[in-house]
């Protein structure tokens, strides 16, 4: 029987008493918690108190899963540092009310349980959690630049002791069901539907009989923990090893961490109470924060890019069911392994069969860790590895939807490749190359179809980089195009579309970075100074890491050719070649600017002697060390903001948005300051434009500001809207 109903929740009583709280956002395929389900929850909290029932369980209606987390949609509304604190105070309220409900309570809990999904469940007694595969239970808020507000801060530590609480708030760590348990963050575990029905029947059996729980105190469930975290010493040692941790990898302007450090501390030492007030200041400060604000905007122009863009608005993409892959080497491997993974039948072709062999071997490995991280199951990764066939041939082109090529970085190695598969798909096949440096425009030459030939650049490694760049050379269909856009959504990637042009976007703007930084190693900073003060601004690894990883070989080949663009601004970067001559390659030849085959890589002291050799003897640094230090970080930054605004005045991308989004998603590029060019905004152009002139007149014309950055700081048009927005 009904108890209490509205749009988002219903309470039903069953014949023994017992209530169940549903949560059903309708219009949503997972719950999200906003103004209007608190209310509703608030409601429904009020009527089940009032029932004088002997026990609440709180469930979703979803079969994706519990709540997903907070409507960040309603976020956009908040301007000011009050609003968000009251929007925090409400959510700490409604959920003490749940937590001080009569009768106790169990959250049952599948798929995701994230953010202030997981809030609502820990303001319950008890926790249930069926072990399905997209089970997942966290508090991300951080990544957002955000704390958890409605209490999250202060009850997780309660629940699973501190050290493990700091780590799923500070390091983001997300639990699957059976780590979960193993934590003490639920009660009970269930792995099949009948198991689920008989553990709650005993984790209800068993509330009733213990009744209402307290989570006053730490839990010290482990040695470790009643070591560490049952004296006041302990726990300071605790925060200060989390602390001496966390600076290092919290880049400079990001104070998200050290507020919910901070929220996490005080509640321990002062109270709960105390610790939620500080929680809710908290949300307040860090809600109208740059980072917060850039992190958000990026979250909702990721979601927006599984729209088509408006260019391509019209155009008919066509459903992509089976793929053909050129070239089964690391990209090939990869991209084949994503595809059959999300369901498409791929075959695989290579020249040599020891390659071919070599590339099903690679798919096979990404299968088995895909199964080792509950990705899919065992059966299925079989079933998807079997929708895999390789050959030397063509065989099975002749009916595939999508080809990507990813043979050889050789223009006329991939045109052959194109006037073979003109003769070999069917004519509405699409044809995607995922050159990183080639013309597209090159690779349409000669064929009787040019238009459905398009770039679909992914990024290394495959299944993990989210970013694929769609390039769409003058003469690619808008259908092609979208078709690769589609495509790349379902494939669970974030598209960017961009105009076919020497290293597309991404490595675009990389390649004059990558290349200051090898100058700066050779005016005499150290590989140190350079790749640290790159991660304090916020990149995930250093640009000298990056170039290891890359390769100095392919870095010095991409560069070359992007030359048409870059000719005129930057010479011929001796320092690649110089590495490249000595097999100073990077990883694959185990040295570079690190040592690599360790542990963990160690500086190359011969790298910085080899690059330093001439040049640094003739210079005589003007300036003090820690001052050239602060100016590396300018120039190497100003130089990827400068080609940002060149490449979007080009119209690499068709706007700022989607430009300052592949260069997050593609290279890492410090999320919290937003991309390049939002980077530019936040800073002021006009200083942006001051500091290049002033770069340029030190270092040369690479730094001159582009025509579009200095119209823009003269029009005080910036390049980004102030709010991120839904449309
Ligand atoms: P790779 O050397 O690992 O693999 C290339 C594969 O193509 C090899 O197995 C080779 O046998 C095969 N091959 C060579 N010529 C062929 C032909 N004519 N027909 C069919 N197969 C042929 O190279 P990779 O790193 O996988 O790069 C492939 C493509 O992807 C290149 O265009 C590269 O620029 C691009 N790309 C590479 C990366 C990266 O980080 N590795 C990232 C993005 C794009």
């Amino acid at each position: 029987m009904q108890i209490f109903r509205s749009a988002t929740v219903v309470v039903e009583r069953d014949p023994e008493g017992v209530l169940a709280l549903i949560l059903d956002v309708p219009g949503r395929s997972v719950n999200v918690l906003n103004r209007q389900v608190m209310a509703d929850l608030d409601g429904a909290l009020d009527a089940a108190a009032a029932s004088k029932a002997p026990l609440l369980i709180v469930r979703s209606g979803k079969k994706s899963g519990f709540v997903a987390g907070a409507d960040l949609q309603e976020f956009l509304s908040i301007r000011d540092a009050a609003s968000a604190e009251a929007v925090s105070a409400s959510g700490q309220k409604l959920f003490a009310k749940l937590a001080a409900m009569p009768m106790p309570t169990i959250a049952a809990i599948s798929g995701a349980c994230l953010g202030g999904g997981l809030e609502l469940a820990l303001a319950c007694d008890y926790r249930l959690v069926f072990d399905k595969s997209n089970t997942q239970l966290g508090l991300p808020e951080v990544e957002l630049g955000l704390l958890p507000a409605w209490g999250g801060t202060q009850r997780l530590p309660r629940i699973v002791g501190l050290e493990r609480a700091l780590r799923m708030i500070l390091d983001r760590k997300r639990l699957n069901a059976a780590d979960a348990f193993r934590w003490g963050l639920v009660d009970a575990l269930a792995a099949t539907e009948n198991e689920l029905r008989e553990q709650l029947a005993r984790l209800a059996f068993r509330a009733v009989g213990e009744g209402k729980r307290r989570f006053n105190r730490l839990p010290l469930r482990t040695w470790r923990q009643r070591f560490l975290e049952s004296n006041p010493l302990g726990r300071r040692v605790l925060f200060k090893a989390t602390e001496r941790r966390m600076r290092p990898r919290v880049p400079d302007d990001m104070p998200a961490p050290y507020e919910a450090l901070e929220a996490i501390r005080t509640g321990i030492h002062d109270g709960m109470v105390a610790g939620l007030a500080y929680e809710r200041g908290a949300a307040g400060r860090l809600a109208v924060s740059t980072a917060c604000r850039n992190l958000i905007g990026l979250f909702f122009q990721t979601q927006k890019s599984d729209q088509l863009p408006k260019e391509l608005q019209g155009a008919m993409p066509a459903e992509v069911h089976r793929v053909g892959i050129v070239g089964a080497g690391t990209m090939g491997a990869g991209i084949a392994q994503l595809a059959a993974f999300k369901g498409c039948k791929v075959v695989v072709q290579d020249v040599s069969q020891a390659a071919l062999d070599a590339g099903l071997e690679r798919i096979e490995g990404l299968f088995r860790k895909a199964v080792e991280r509950r990705l899919l199951t065992e059966p299925e990764s079989v079933e998807r590895l079997a929708a895999i066939q390789g050959t030397l041939k063509w065989e099975g082109f002749d009916n595939v939807d999508v080809v990507v090529e990813a043979a050889l970085e050789n223009l006329d190695a991939k045109k052959t490749v194109f006037c073979e598969l003109e003769t070999h798909t069917r004519p509405g096949t699409v044809l995607a190359t995922n050159t990183s440096s080639l013309p597209v425009e090159r690779l349409q030459e000669g064929l009787t179809h040019p238009e459905r030939v398009a770039g679909m650049h992914f990024f290394n490694p495959v299944h993990k980089m989210p970013l694929v760049e769609v390039a769409r050379a003058p003469d690619s269909s808008a259908s092609a195009s979208a078709t690769l856009m589609q495509w790349a959504s379902q494939l669970g990637k974030t598209p960017v579309l961009v105009r076919d042009s020497p290293g597309f976007a991404v490595n675009r703007i990389l390649t004059p970075y990558l290349n200051e930084a090898v100058i700066l190693v050779t005016e005499g900073l150290t590989i140190e100074q350079v790749d640290r003060v790159m991660k304090r601004f916020g990149m995930p690894m250093g640009p000298l890491e990056l170039l290891d990883q890359i390769g100095l070989d392919i870095a010095a080949h991409v560069a070359l050719s992007m030359q048409p663009v870059l000719a005129d601004r930057f010479g011929p970067n001796e320092g690649f070649e110089k590495m490249r001559s000595a097999g100073l390659l990077g990883q694959k030849s185990g040295r570079g600017f690190y040592l690599h085959g360790g542990k963990k890589p160690k500086i190359n002291t011969q790298a910085q002697e080899l690059l330093r050799a001439e040049k640094s003897a003739s210079l005589s640094p003007a300036l003090p060390i820690s001052a050239r230090v602060a100016e590396s970080r300018e120039r190497m930054v100003l130089l990827m903001v400068n080609e940002a605004a060149l490449g979007l005045s080009e119209q690499l991308t068709a706007s700022a948005e989607a430009l300052n989004l592949a260069m997050v998603l593609g290279s890492g590029w410090a999320p919290h300051r937003g991309g390049p060019l939002r980077y530019a905004d936040d800073r002021g152009l006009a200083d942006i434009v001051q500091s290049l002139t002033a770069l340029a007149a030190r270092h040369g014309r690479r730094f001159e500001p582009c025509t579009e950055l200095k119209r823009r700081a003269d029009a005080n048009e910036p390049f980004t809207q102030s709010q991120p927005s839904l449309v």
